[in-house]
Order: structure tokens, then sequence, then C-alpha cells
């Protein structure tokens, strides 16, 4: 399986896999960047693209395809650091409102809500791969959302940049928050 996001932008170029239109990996180009906004409506690099290139002597389809750096949600704005902040936040006992006051001052509160909301819709979701990857005797009396939490923070480079929304992200190969309806993400 081709992967869907990788660490950070450090990384040397991945091994973007498959085409995911003719599943050839013979003809996969390098094909420049994803941009788009971040919270701060300043253009950021989310990724980069690739092409199944039919020019030359290649046999590809013509299809472009694009791996997300993992500090990025797909169909979001947010990034994962201000999201993981807002989410601490708000499990931490804080209202939206100050969880939003703390986390960073580049969105708005009616944003905060909106992804505050996706994250509580989203938890029967992401429950079930974290059990796999989470510790059995994490059996203690604490509310589905912060043994959530628990298991978040567990993950493989949650200490690393974009926190522990980045590590799910890459250690699942999963959006964290199930992209709005309206994004087209390929
Ligand atoms: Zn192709």
């Amino acid at each position: 399986m081709r992967p869907f996001f990788l660490r950070s932008a450090q990384n040397a170029p991945p091994d973007p896999g498959a085409c995911p239109r003719c599943d050839l990996t013979l003809n996969i180009k390098r094909h420049g960047y994803l941009r788009g906004k971040g919270v701060d409506a300043i253009g950021v690099i989310r990724g980069m693209r690739f092409y199944c290139s039919k020019r030359d002597s290649n046999r590809g389809c013509g299809a472009t395809f694009s791996i997300l750096y993992a500090q990025h949600l797909p169909g979001y704005s947010v990034g994962a650091d201000e999201l993981m902040r807002l989410i601490r936040g708000v499990t931490g006992g804080a209202s939206v409102h100050l969880a939003w006051r703390n986390a960073s001052s580049f969105f708005s509160l009616t944003s905060a809500y909106r992804w505050v909301r996706s994250f509580t819709a989203n938890l029967a979701r992401i429950r079930p791969m974290l059990h796999q990857a989470d510790d059995p005797a994490a059996n203690s009396p604490h509310s589905l959302v912060r043994l959530t939490l628990h298991a978040l923070e567990k993950l493989p480079g949650a200490a690393g940049e974009g926190g522990f929304v980045a590590a799910f992200q890459h250690h699942f190969q999963r959006a964290f928050l199930r992209p709005p309806a309206s994004s087209c993400y390929s």
C-alpha cells in the first residue's frame, strides 16, 4: 500500500508506492509540492505531489496524487500542533473558549468549536485503531476521551513535531479527523 502521510518535511523523498489509478509503480515521478493554507492563512507546503508519467517512453496513466506531511490534516486548515493543544485543553477540563485562547491566536473561536465537535464525533472511529496500539493495563476509570488521549500520547513519535495528531496519522496512515465531505484529497 502506498503511504498517505510522511512524518516531516525533513524526510528523504519517500517511496510513493503504486499509482492509485493504474496500480503501476514504474512510472512515478516527483511532481512538486502540495500547497495550501495554514491556520494563519499563509501558504504552506502540505505534502509532496507525484505524477504517473506517460511522457517519453513511460507507460503510466497520467494521474497525479499526493502524500501529506503528517503535521497537516486533510481538508482542515488547522495544524496538528494547534489541534493537539486545543484537544489537550478541552480534555484537561478547560472550556473550549479557554482552550482556544491557550492553543493559538490564529484561528477563530467558531473554528475551535467545530474542530472539537469533529474530534468528539471522530472518537468511535479512532478508538478501535488505538486499542491495538494501547496497552491493556490502561484500563482505569477514566472517561472515554481521557483513555483515548492517553493512548494517543503513547504513540511512537507523539513527542515530536505535530504531537500525537501527526503521530497518529503517520502510525496508522489514516487521517486523524475525518476530512469534510466537500474536500477532495487524492
Ligand atoms: Zn497510473
